[in-house]
């Protein structure tokens, strides 16, 4: 508790916001505010009360984002290393309870660990670092010092390239906070490896938020052809050659993705049985899926993955993005044998688990197959959904076997 709350600029909200507030929706839209008590600079700690002069949390301030005010705690606290080291352990024990085994994974996904503004990727002994929102960039430090405490990490870098960061008047930047890292690190995901680049011109992460779908889906590669589209690292066609798969088939139109997917093959002693195609997705499953006038198309694969980007960062291009969705879908469907399994993801907020189904029964009706849905899937654990912050829900997934 602080004694000093009561002295902070006060952000009062207008009549009817207090509620989403209160409920655990971090966000103040510089609509929804009243008043703010005195001039305050961008990144400082506030108060927020509702019209009737309710206390409803502290938060960190900032004009220049359509974000005015990110809450960070419902009660009279002093946003300090006292308050990171909380939220910091709070989140850690998330992962230690639902991903037990797990030496790589999200420490701290924003809104989803009461941190708004904050990500920290963990890839064995080295950290990642996101910032977000100006509060939180101004509090690195501090930050990065509790994260040392923490988990002893080798290096905390940054990667501070989101288009997030330009709402808030922040420049992209890349860099070291703390210790020395290495050019590139052994990911361990489910006991397979994949390297990862953490210096150098290829500054991209990996997605963290399908360690448990990668094994959850290897379930149906015992014997099979496998395609995976979307591969990059090959996340899913590792775990699908493990399991046993006959072969498998990554596309993904990164050279490099391919390049580091062979590698990462190679290194497991898979590389026998897994091959990766540098190739535009449509276009591939296109050619695949093109039968010579009056031939019938044969089916080639036991198991299809489909986990491409999102094909929507906002409302609008949302149909746009359906028809992407249903394009890949009528092509995947075409070349799954009967008896086979289609496992399918969308990580677009935009486009919600209802809506991704609609489209995929759209593909099927179009090519006259029946599903029989056989799984669900959702981001893992460590980026954990909040209800009442719809915003943290993005990843979801099904299976299905051919019915018909
Ligand atoms: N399944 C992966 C993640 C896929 S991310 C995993 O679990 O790690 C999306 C990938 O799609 C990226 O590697 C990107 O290079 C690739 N990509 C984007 N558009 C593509 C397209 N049109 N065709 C093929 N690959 C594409």
């Amino acid at each position: 508790m602080s004694t000093n709350v009561d002295s902070l600029p006060t952000i009062t909200v207008k009549p009817g916001e207090a509620d989403r507030i209160l409920a655990g929706h971090p966000w103040i839209y510089q609509g929804s505010i009243l008043r703010l008590s005195r001039p305050t600079p961008d990144g400082d700690v506030v108060q927020v009360k509702d019209h009737r002069q309710r206390f409803l949390g502290v938060g960190l301030f900032n004009s220049r984002s359509k974000i005015h005010v990110r809450v960070l705690s419902e009660a009279r606290v002093d946003i300090d290393r006292a308050f990171f080291h909380q939220r910091i352990s709070a989140a850690l024990a998330v992962r230690r309870r639902y991903l037990p085994g797990a030496t790589s994974f999200r420490v701290v996904n924003s809104e989803s660990d009461l941190l708004s503004g904050l990500i920290v990727d963990k890839y064995e002994d080295v950290l990642v670092l996101q910032t977000s929102s100006l509060g939180m960039d101004q509090r690195k430090g501090m930050i990065v010092s509790v994260l040392e405490e923490l988990l002893q990490p080798r290096a905390v870098i940054e990667r501070n390239e989101t288009a997030a960061r330009k709402f808030e008047g922040l420049e992209h930047c890349q860099g070291t906070l703390a210790g020395t890292p290495p050019d590139r690190v052994e990911v361990q995901l489910n006991g397979l490896k994949f390297v990862l680049p953490v210096s150098g011109g290829h500054k991209t992460g990996m997605y963290l938020d399908q360690q448990s779908n990668y094994e959850a889906v290897a379930r149906w590669a015992k014997d099979a052809a496998v395609l995976d589209c979307f591969s990059f690292l090959g996340g899913f066609s590792l775990h699908a050659a493990r399991a046993g798969a006959r072969t498998v088939v990554g596309v993904d139109q990164s050279v490099e993705a391919c390049e580091a997917a062979r590698a990462n093959a190679t290194l497991n002693g898979l590389g026998d049985r897994v091959e990766f195609t540098a190739a535009n997705a449509f276009d591939w499953l296109k050619e695949q899926t093109l039968a010579p006038p009056n031939e019938k198309l044969f089916p080639k694969f036991d198991l299809i993955i489909l986990d491409p980007p999102s094909f929507t960062r906002s409302r609008a291009t949302v149909t746009d993005a359906l028809r992407g969705y249903k394009e890949i879908h009528l092509r995947a469907l075409r070349l799954l044998k009967p008896g086979g399994v289609l496992a399918t993801f969308c990580c677009s907020h935009h486009v919600d688990a209802r809506l991704f189904e609609e489209v995929i029964l759209s593909a099927a009706f179009d090519c006259h197959r029946v599903l029989r849905r056989v799984a669900t899937f959702s981001q893992g654990p460590d980026h954990p959904v909040l209800p009442s912050v719809p915003e943290t829900e993005y990843l979801k997934g099904f299976a299905y076997e051919l019915a018909r």
